[in-house]
């Protein structure tokens, strides 16, 4: 997500017509468009600043969409990023070997524009809710994005900035358990040293604010693998 909220959409296609097809509609709808016309460039564009959604065309020149959907879900900055495959093929395996991939969705060839940019939005939507919504929710929790503002039950809940970005990230996978590793890269970011154990503080902190009384534990720790949001604590 940018400064200026506009979420961005990374082409990956060789035919330029289709390129500038769709960067015209995607640009009308609100959103911000790079483009790449090969494999190699689309991983280079997009470990460097990695979109809010990749449209990945199936045949390309240098290396197939499918081989840049592979090595995209492997980035460590990339691994989350949305992707609808692009593709003339129409037969049920490729659209299955198309998903076994990691792609989030597929869209045949011929599509309308409309017929696109729908898809684009429930993907975007499954994949980030922030995007859509700016108020995230889980049991009793609520998380305004907008005003940085945390509520348990109605009592409202003072985070430091880790905590804050700890519990959005959890919030916008409940359920899902996540390795220290995985948190360091998700919520410190994947360039900043800082030791696995600091994640241990930070998750101590969060739980000491978010849990009062006898409500209950909503961070679950997972022995040896890491921490999820989830109800059934523990
Ligand atoms: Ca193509």
């Amino acid at each position: 997500m940018t400064a200026n909220g506009k979420p961005l959409v990374l082409i990956v296609e060789d035919e330029t017509d289709l390129v500038t097809l769709l960067r015209y509609n995607l640009e009308k709808e609100g959103f911000r468009v790079t483009t790449a016309a090969d494999g190699e460039e689309a991983l280079l564009i997009a470990s460097e600043q990695p979109p809010n959604l990749v449209l990945l065309d199936w045949m390309l020149p240098l290396m197939s969409g499918i081989e840049v959907c592979r090595q995209l879900r492997r980035g460590p900055r990339t691994r989350e990023v949305p992707i609808i495959m692009l593709t003339a093929r129409g037969e049920e395996a490729d659209r299955v070997r198309g998903l076994n991939s990691g792609a989030d969705d597929y869209v045949a060839k011929p599509f309308s524009p409309t017929e696109l940019l729908a898809r684009i939005r429930a993907v975007l939507r499954r994949a980030t809710p922030s995007l859509s919504e700016e108020m995230l929710r889980y049991e009793d929790l609520s998380m305004d994005l907008a005003a940085h503002r945390v509520r348990r039950s109605g009592r409202d809940i003072h985070l430091g900035p880790t905590e804050f970005r700890l519990l959005r990230h959890f919030m916008q996978h409940p359920g899902r358990v996540f390795s220290r590793e995985q948190l360091l890269d998700l919520v410190w970011g994947h360039d900043v040293y800082v030791e696995p154990r600091t994640v241990d503080v930070h998750i101590r902190r969060l739980r000491k604010a978010l849990n009062e009384d006898e409500q209950t534990d909503l961070i679950r720790t997972v022995r040896s693998a890491g921490y999820a949001l989830d109800h059934k604590g523990g």
